[in-house]
């Protein structure tokens, strides 16, 4: 587990958040993934810390909620709900900044096919998300 910081675009919303990028990351070619290239990792709720412009954010859907600022656009997080009831939260790796792209290029990807609610598959192709 590291610590890393992040921020949107322009960086009213920062934030630090502890999680295992070895752990995996996901991405998945379900309309809104696709729509907004969402490339995550699974974060545990309570090691999202934000530090600035929690009155930014704005949230669309329901399940998960996007939360995105609401100055830049820039969606920052997913935060839904497991069948189980457990909350989940979705990271946007695009938004952290002291990540070393090297080491986010050797990050293993798991694919979903959201397009079909298939969760527990990999879609046929994948090579454009
Ligand atoms: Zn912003």
């Amino acid at each position: 587990m590291k610590t890393y910081h992040g921020s949107c675009e322009c960086e009213k919303v920062t934030y630090e958040v502890s999680f295992d990028l070895s752990a995996g990351t996901f991405k998945c070619n379900c309309r809104m993934c696709t729509k907004t290239r969402f490339w995550a990792a699974a974060v545990n709720p309570d090691q999202l810390k934000i530090l600035t412009g929690k009155e930014e954010l704005s949230t669309y859907w329901d399940n998960p909620m996007h939360h995105f600022c609401s100055h830049c656009g820039t969606k920052v997080f997913g935060l839904g709900k497991s069948p189980s009831g457990k909350p989940m939260m979705a990271l946007v790796l695009a938004t952290l900044d002291d990540l070393d792209p090297r080491e986010l290029a050797q990050a293993p990807v798991s694919y979903f096919d959201g397009k079909h609610d298939r969760f527990d598959r990999a879609p046929e192709f994948s090579g454009h998300l």
